[in-house]
C-alpha cells in the first residue's frame, strides 16, 4: 500500500528579462544549478537528489525529493507525470490539494495561473475536469479564498469578505458563509476567477504586493451520481497558491511585515509538519498548528492525494536552499 500520500517535487523556473539584462557579460551573476544524481525519469517510488550549488562561492547542498521538472515554459509534463493521478480520485470522492510553494518571485502564480499562452495547472487541471464531468453527468462549483494573517477572506464576494472557519463533531471543516459557485465552462470559471484574483491583488489597500503575502486557495468540487445506487458522491480538488517564503533580513524594518512573515513562515513550517508526520506514517499530525492545516485537515492524509511543489528562481542560492530544505524535510524518508 502506497503510504506517502504527499509527493514533493521540484519545478525551476527560466530567468526573466529583468534578470537576463542585470548580467554583463551573459552568464548570470549568481545562480543555482541543480544536478539530478540519479535517474531522471522517476517513476513510482523512485527519488532524486538534487544539487544546489551557489555560483559565487563554493557553497552546496545536497537534497531529495520526488522528482524534479526542468527550466520549461511548459507546464504538460508536471501536470500529466503528477496531477492527473489525482484528478480521478476527486470524482471517486476524495480530497486532493496540489501547492505552489517557494520565495516570492519564484514562479507560483505563474505555475498555477499561467499566462494565456501557457495556461497554468488551473486551467489543465479544470479543463480535465470538465470533460471528465461531462461524461459522468457530474457537477462542479468553485470557492475562492484567502488566508491572511491566519484569517479567512472570501474571495468570491464583492468586497473580499472575511468567514469564519468552524470544525464540526466529526472533524469536517465547515466554512461560515463562503460563496460556493457553480461553474459549467472554462469561459465561465474566467471570468469569476479572474474577479477574485483581483480582489487578492488589492485587499489589504496600502501594503504593496499583498498577494504574495496571503495564501489562496481555490477549491473545486466535484459532484457525480453513482449509477447504480443514486448516491452522489463529492470531491474536491485545491489548488492553494502559497504565500511566498520570506527571509526576515528583507523585511526587517517594519512592524506589520515582520508580523506577517513570522506568521507566514510558521504556517509554511506548520505544513511541512503535517507534510512530514503523514509521509512518516506519524500516529499524531499536528494539523492544529496554524489556520492553513486545520482548513486542510480534511483534504491532506487519508485516502487523499496531494502534491507540494517547490518552486525556484535561478538566481538565489540562500532563497533555494530555504525552499528545498523545507520541501526535502517534508519528504517520506
Ligand atoms: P511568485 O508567485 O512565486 O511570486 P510569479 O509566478 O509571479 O512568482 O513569477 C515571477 C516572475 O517570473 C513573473 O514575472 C513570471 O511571469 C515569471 N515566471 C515565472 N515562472 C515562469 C516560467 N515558467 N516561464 C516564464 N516566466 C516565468
Ligand atoms: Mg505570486
Amino acid at each position: 500500500m502506497a503510504t506517502s500520500n504527499v509527493r514533493v517535487v521540484l519545478r525551476i523556473r527560466p530567468f526573466i528579462p529583468s534578470e537576463i539584462d542585470d548580467r554583463s557579460n551573459g552568464t548570470p551573476e549568481s545562480c543555482v544549478t541543480v544536478v539530478d544524481n540519479d535517474e531522471f525519469n522517476t517513476l513510482d517510488g523512485g527519488e532524486v537528489t538534487v544539487q544546489i550549488k551557489d555560483r559565487l562561492s563554493s557553497r552546496k547542498e545536497c537534497y531529495k525529493l520526488d522528482s524534479i521538472y526542468n527550466q520549461e515554459n511548459d507546464l504538460l509534463p508536471i501536470f500529466q507525470q503528477e496531477v492527473t493521478k489525482i484528478i480521478p480520485e476527486i470524482f471517486q470522492g476524495s480530497n486532493g490539494t496540489v501547492f505552489t510553494y517557494g520565495a516570492t518571485g519564484s514562479g507560483k502564480t505563474y505555475t498555477m495561473q499561467g499566462t494565456d499562452e501557457h495556461p497554468g495547472l488551473i486551467a489543465l487541471a479544470l479543463s480535465s475536469i470538465f470533460s471528465t464531468s461531462k461524461i459522468a453527468g457530474g457537477s462542479v462549483e468553485i470557492s475562492y479564498y484567502e488566508v491572511y494573517l491566519d484569517r479567512c477572506y472570501d474571495l468570491l464576494e464583492p468586497k473580499a469578505k472575511e468567514i469564519m472557519v468552524l470544525e464540526d463533531k466529526d472533524g469536517i471543516i465547515q466554512f461560515k458563509g463562503l460563496s460556493k459557485i457553480s461553474v459549467g465552462s472554462m469561459e465561465e470559471f474566467d471570468q469569476i476567477f479572474s474577479c477574485g484574483v483581483q480582489r487578492r491583488e488589492v485587499a489589504q489597500t496600502g501594503l504593496n504586493d499583498v498577494s504574495s503575502r496571503s495564501h489562496g486557495i481555490l477549491s473545486i468540487f466535484v459532484s457525480t451520481k453513482i449509477k447504480s445506487t443514486d448516491a452522489l458522491v463529492t470531491g474536491k480538488l485545491n489548488l492553494i497558491d502559497l504565500a511566498g517564503y520570506e527571509e526576515n533580513r528583507r523585511t526587517y524594518n517594519e512592524v506589520i511585515r515582520l508580523q506577517e512573515s513570522a506568521k507566514i513562515n510558521q504556517s509554511l513550517f506548520a505544513l511541512s509538519n503535517v507534510i512530514y508526520a503523514l509521509n512518516n506514517n506519524e500516529v499524531r499530525v499536528p494539523y492544529r498548528e496554524s489556520k492553513l492545516t486545520r482548513i486542510l485537515q480534511d483534504s491532506l492524509g487519508g485516502p487523499n492525494q496531494s502534491l507540494l511543489i517547490a518552486c525556484l528562481n535561478p538566481v538565489s542560492y540562500s532563497e533555494a536552499i530555504h525552499t528545498v530544505g523545507l520541501a526535502a524535510r517534508s519528504r517520506h524518508v
